[in-house]
């Protein structure tokens, strides 16, 4: 008979959360871990563990541990979870940013199966409370593995990821980091100036006209302005030379439609014919990425 392979999941939060919620009922044994009692309490109560415990000695008998804390705890549960998970357990994190997390488990002095992680799902919300059982259904989840790990190791963490309802791509760290300052961090940064450009427009009265009739369009493009603060001063910060230099790429971007609008309408037209066309292509109809 197959081993039922025991799952530690740290951090409680949106992302660990929805882990739990997407393991619960399958073939695991699943351990929750969290910082305060009250979130366990809370995990208890939607039963979606066998374990719970906001100490982390219990997770010595697990075979895989993600690490689901906020990006600034990453470093330090880490080696915590070093400290007290069995020598072969795979180790893998969710963090946005990738290039730090493989920079510290390269500079560790002790070999550690480690398997950066990071699902390309989430949410602006924050908690256990948010947390969904179908995050990742049909969500692409990046792999970037350290030179301890092995074809196996690989297999056994894709078939947990994979019975999210993920699918799992492998990476390098620095190609990750660029790549998603493209498709989330800069598009976070622009939601900010876009927010706050038009709340704090000079003239009250048109400031004040267009907040009320802002509806879906101006919601939908400024969604990325209400993340989780924590989580977006993270990885702005953390990525900050990523996403300035894609924010650099955005202006000129933005100034290449202008001079388009200026100098050459018909041209215009067309480009934005193909645009619209390219990203009706991209998403199905209930949002998710078609690209494989
Ligand atoms: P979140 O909802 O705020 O959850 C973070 C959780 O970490 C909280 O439940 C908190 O526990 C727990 N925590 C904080 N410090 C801890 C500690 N020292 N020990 C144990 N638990 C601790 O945040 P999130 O959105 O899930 O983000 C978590 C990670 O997922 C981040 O690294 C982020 O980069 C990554 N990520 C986020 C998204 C997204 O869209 N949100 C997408 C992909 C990846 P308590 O409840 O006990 O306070």
């Amino acid at each position: 008979m197959a081993k039922r392979l025991k799952i530690a999941v740290i951090g409680l939060g949106l992302i660990g959360g929805s882990i739990l919620k997407s393991l619960k009922g399958k073939s695991y044994k699943l351990i929750a871990v969290a910082r305060r009692e009250e979130t366990i309490q809370k995990a208890k109560e939607q039963n979606l563990a066998d374990v719970y415990s906001t100490d982390l000695k219990v997770i010595k008998s697990a075979d895989i541990v993600f690490i689901c804390t906020p990006i600034n705890k990453i470093k330090t549960m880490i080696n915590n979870v070093i400290e007290y998970a069995k020598s072969d357990a795979i180790i893998t994190d969710v963090a946005s940013l990738k290039v730090f997390v493989m920079e510290y488990i390269i500079n560790l002095q002790k070999p550690v199966k480690f398997i950066g992680g990071h699902p390309m799902a989430g949410t602006e919300h924050k908690g256990l409370d948010s947390a969904l059982d179908d995050l990742y259904i049909g969500a692409k989840w990046i792999l970037t593995p350290s030179d301890n790990i092995n074809e196996e190791d690989i297999n056994t963490l894709k078939n947990i990821i994979n019975s999210t309802g993920a699918k799992t791509v492998i990476t390098d760290a620095n190609k990750h980091d660029f790549a998603v300052a493209l498709i989330s961090h800069m598009p976070l940064f622009l939601s900010q100036a876009l927010f706050s450009y038009v709340s704090s427009y000079p003239d009250k009265e048109v400031r004040e006209l267009a907040l009320k009739l802002a509806a879906s369009g101006f919601r939908d493009t400024t969604r990325l302005a209400a993340t989780n603060v924590e989580l977006a001063q993270d990885m702005i910060v953390n990525n900050l030379q990523n996403v300035l230099s894609a924010s650099d790429g955005l202006k000129n971007s933005l100034t290449s439609l202008e001079n388009l609008l200026l100098f050459d309408k018909e041209k215009f037209a067309e480009l934005i014919v193909d645009i619209a066309g390219s990203r009706m292509n991209m998403y199905t109809e209930n949002g998710k990425n078609n690209l494989l």
